[in-house]
């Protein structure tokens, strides 16, 4: 049953203008109405989708706890598509605990993370794709994440998927009347008519798999750490990094004094900026700590930015970093080399171009014979928007920045469409074997589940529970 009645404060933590309470299900208006008081005593429901003012008060006590505006909204236009009501509260934390514990004592049942937009699914509004978005939407770092997101809202990764769904199903059904119903003289249907159909399917679901690296970025943004031995200029290039991108400065919770992480925006993607305090070998156990964290966090990086510092000569604390770096199996990317082959690109970044140059750059082609060095200053800024430039290459491989065309964002997604695909080169290389077409049949169904669980038609409950629990309460 999933018309019983929820409640949850909307709005996040922390004290705010308004706080919104939500309240969803099919007994939503009795459960709200007993505490609200409006001027002139009047007790019949609101007009819907209209906000009415009055107060919130406790049944028992007649006790106002709050001047608010309440929406009643009336299935099934509302996000849930069942009966909404919304409480816009004033933003005390306290205030809007204490308006909740009132509907709740009303017989409505807190919320569930994520429970809204289940519902919302549930009931037929969105799709799986699209409640996802919902998710991505609220947390994208980018304008043009919140595009991507915004699109797939809209339903147009889910009309794409479709699409390739119904071109499978038509092969399907020819397959399956021919099978269930020979005596009806249905012919049977020939290799050379299914395979491109098939062909067709495959082609819809290759183009949407083929901007997913793209998307994926877009919206989970791009591991970034910098690399060098201390003093180099590792955060005055974070600050410089920061300040040239109009970054979006957000503080990343749990950042110690090792390691601290801020989001930049590299023309659309989010560079998570990762400054680490330095990754050589120590004796100090509490230095020992750091590095640990250190390292941690540059093995988890997308790219490397290694840190020299050019005003002085090359030190063994310099070789030790950048064999750590190497160790780590992080790449100096030669131009010639296969798109799909770089992956984890170091680029090195000659530091303190304004003083006097004293790095002897023989000695360092020696550690990094295809290096390209790019000289910054973070004094003056000078060859930042370089280094930039050769970010944004590496990262996007030579791919086109954000087009038009639906991106798929999310490696659930890429896998569902990925085992599709799998599952039609199988469909097509049964039907050239000659074999049955019952089973060229089967790899279809399985094509068009795999496909389905991008949008939901056939995501088990477990699937279904985890993605919904990954939402903040309230939405
Ligand atoms: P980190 O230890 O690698 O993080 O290095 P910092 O960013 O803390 O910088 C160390 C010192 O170098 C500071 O005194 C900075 O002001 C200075 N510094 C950083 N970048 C530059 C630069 O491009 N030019 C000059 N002249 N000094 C710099
Ligand atoms: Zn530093």
């Amino acid at each position: 049953m999933h018309n019983d009645t929820i409640a949850a404060i909307a709005t996040p933590p922390g004290v705010g203008g308004v706080g919104v309470i939500r309240v969803s299900g099919s007994d939503a208006f009795e459960t709200v109405l007993p505490l609200f008081k409006r001027p002139g005593g009047a007790t019949a429901l609101p007009p819907s989708h209209k906000l009415t003012f009055g107060h919130i008060i406790d049944p028992q006590s007649q006790e106002v706890l709050d001047e608010v505006l309440v929406a009643f909204m009336h299935a099934p236009h509302t996000y849930t598509r069942e009966h909404v009501v919304e409480i816009q509260g004033h933003g005390g934390p306290l205030i809007l605990r204490r308006i909740l514990r009132a509907v709740l004592a009303q017989g409505a049942r807190m919320a569930n993370p994520g429970e809204f937009t289940m519902r919302a699914f549930l009931n037929g509004r969105l799709d799986l794709a699209q409640a996802e978005a919902v998710m991505d939407l609220i947390e994208s770092e980018t304008e043009a994440g919140q595009r991507l997101a915004l699109q797939q809202l809209q339903g147009r990764v889910s009309e794409q998927v479709q699409q390739a769904r119904h071109t499978i199903l038509g092969v399907i059904a020819r397959i399956e009347a021919s099978i269930d119903f020979p005596e009806d003289d249905i012919p049977t249907p020939q290799a050379q008519e299914l395979s491109p159909l098939i062909a067709d399917a495959q082609k819809q679901v290759l183009l949407l798999l083929s901007g997913a690296d793209q998307g994926k970025l877009y919206r989970q943004g791009l591991r970034t750490a910098i690399i060098g031995r201390p003093n180099v200029g590792k955060s005055s290039l974070l600050n410089a990094f920061l300040r040239t991108e109009r970054a979006i400065v957000t503080p990343i919770a749990g950042t110690t004094r090792d390691t601290v992480e801020e989001v930049a925006n590299l023309r659309g993607i989010p560079l998570h900026l990762i400054d680490t305090a330095g990754i050589t070998p120590t004796d100090d156990p509490v230095e020992r700590i750091g590095v640990q964290r250190s390292r941690t966090a540059a093995e988890s990086a997308d790219v490397v930015l290694l840190v020299f510092d050019a005003s002085e000569p090359l030190t063994e604390q310099d070789r030790l970093v950048s064999a750590e770096v190497q160790a780590m199996g992080f790449k100096v990317q030669t131009p010639d080399e296969e798109a799909t082959a770089r992956k984890r690109p170091v680029v090195i970044v000659l530091n303190k171009s304004d003083l006097e140059q004293k790095l002897e750059i023989a000695e360092l082609k020696q550690l990094w014979p295809e290096g390209v060095f790019i000289n910054t200053s973070t004094l003056s800024d000078a060859g930042l928007q370089h280094l930039e430039n050769i970010l944004a290459e590496h990262v996007l491989a030579g791919r086109k920045l954000y087009s038009e065309s639906v991106l798929i964002t999310s490696t659930r997604h890429q896998e569902a469409l990925r085992r599709a695909n799998e599952h039609l080169e199988a469909s097509y290389s049964s039907l050239e074997q000659q074999l049955p077409l019952d089973f060229v049949s089967i790899d279809l169904r399985a094509a068009y589940d795999s496909l389905g669980e991008v949008t939901g038609e056939t995501a088990s409950e477990d699937l279904l529970d985890k993605i919904f629990s990954e939402f903040c309460i309230g939405k």
